[in-house]
Order: C-alpha cells, then sequence, then structure tokens
C-alpha cells in the first residue's frame, strides 16, 4: 500500500480516464461535499485491472474491488458502454474497443454509424448504460445501474463529452449529448445517474452506517 495515508471520509476513483474522471468529481462534489475524491494517480503502484467481465455490474465490481484492495481505500468504479436496440444491445461492454483498439473513439464511431446506416430513424433506438460500483478494503460491496435511453443520429455533430457522445440523441433532444454543456449532460447521464444512486450508499459506507438489506433487516440510509 503505497500513496496518502487512508481516512475515513476519502474515496478513490479506479479510472484513469481523464474524462470519466471530470465527470464523476462533478457528479460526486456535490453531493458528497466533504469527501476528498482521490484519483488512481494518488497511488503508486495500482495495478491495471482486466475487465475479463461480461456484464458492466461485474467489471465495475472488478475494478472497485481491485484498487480497494491495492489503496486501502474504499473505491468507487464505474463500466459504462452503449447499447443498440438493433445491434441486440451491443457494443455494450465491449464499447470502449469495438473497433478493435482500446479507447479509438473515432474508429469505434465510425464503424458503429457504419453498422446501422441503413436503419431508418424509428429503429434506431440506444441506451448509454453505467454501472457503479464500490468496494470496502473490509469487502462492503455495492453496486447500482443508471440509463439513459435516446438514439443514433446519422452522422457526428458537437464537439463536447467523449467516446458515442456525437452520435447520441439523448431522448426529448434534438441535439447530440455531444452538443450539451458538461452540467447539462451529467444531469441526465447514465454516469450520473448511476453515482446519484451510488452517493447515498458511498456515504453510508464511509460513515460506517449500515445498509439495508434485501429483508429490510437494517436501518435504511
Ligand atoms: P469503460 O471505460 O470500459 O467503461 O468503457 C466505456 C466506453 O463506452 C467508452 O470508451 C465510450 O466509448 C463508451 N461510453 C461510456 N460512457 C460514455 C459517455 O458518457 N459518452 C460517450 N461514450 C461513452
Amino acid at each position: 500500500m503505497s500513496g496518502p495515508a487512508p481516512g475515513p471520509r476519502r474515496v478513490v476513483l479506479a479510472t484513469r480516464n481523464a474524462h470519466k474522471v471530470g465527470e464523476l468529481r462533478a457528479v460526486l462534489a456535490p453531493l458528497l461535499p466533504d469527501v476528498q475524491v482521490l484519483g488512481v494517480g494518488d497511488f503508486a503502484d495500482v495495478p491495471e485491472v482486466a475487465e475479463t467481465g461480461v456484464t458492466f455490474e461485474e467489471n465495475a465490481l472488478l475494478k472497485a474491488r481491485a484498487v480497494a484492495a491495492a489503496t486501502g481505500v474504499v473505491a468507487v468504479a464505474d463500466d459504462s458502454g452503449i447499447a443498440v436496440d438493433v445491434l441486440g444491445g451491443s457494443p455494450g461492454v465491449f464499447s470502449a474497443l469495438w473497433a478493435g483498439r482500446h479507447g479509438d473513439d473515432a474508429a469505434n464511431l465510425r464503424l458503429l454509424l457504419a453498422q446501422v446506416v441503413d436503419v431508418p430513424e424509428r429503429h434506431r433506438g440506444a441506451s448509454f448504460v453505467c454501472a457503479a460500483a464500490l468496494a470496502a478494503p473490509g469487502g462492503e460491496e455495492h453496486v447500482v445501474r443508471g440509463e439513459l435511453r435516446g438514439r443514433l443520429s446519422t452522422a457526428p455533430a458537437g464537439a463536447g463529452g467523449f467516446g458515442y457522445d456525437p452520435v447520441f440523441v439523448p431522448e426529448g433532444s434534438t441535439r447530440t449529448l455531444a452538443e450539451h454543456g458538461a452540467e447539462e449532460k451529467n444531469a441526465i447521464s447514465h454516469r450520473g445517474r448511476a453515482f446519484g444512486a451510488l452517493a447515498p450508499l458511498l456515504a453510508a459506507v464511509l460513515d460506517g452506517r449500515p445498509i439495508r438489506g434485501a429483508d429490510g433487516s437494517e436501518d435504511p440510509v
């Protein structure tokens, strides 16, 4: 274990994606103003975690668990992607490497648009999905899911966000997510929703308060 000394009100974000770190900090800061949000870069020797799961939830838990173990600090992680209706939910957990090279956002987006080029607007439904997980060094774990419904546009538009944002039009909007401001995106996004649901669980874990189980036997958050 290395880096900042463990403390009761600190959390480490288990991602090296700078865009995600920015979004997660922006989402968590107003919900948990007194919690110090660290990145994996604040610690030495945090191992890369292989995303071997086949669901968003599994992968988010794998990342949070590994980072909690390596840092001794409560860790939160997300796993996210885009699920396209006519592709049976693909790219799904393979969103980051859909065109073959991990993190090549431009190639991923081009391939996805090409795959649905002849699909009419009424059948271009898709969802952004995010699983948000927390893992405490003591072994406590929680995972929740957030979704944003929308449809694929026919051509990229906008310069904001990352990944598939330029080709995703949220339900009720006429603009792509890349044409939304950062705050506007966080207020509706799959990641904003998932971390909004995780925040009270995180606060309870950091405070050492029990969380109500499925049988309702413990105190509610
Ligand atoms: P992860 O880092 O394994 O969660 O992979 C997430 C991948 O899904 C990213 O590389 C993006 O391609 C896509 N993705 C996830 N969230 C978003 C988003 O908010 N906007 C656009 N693309 C996203």
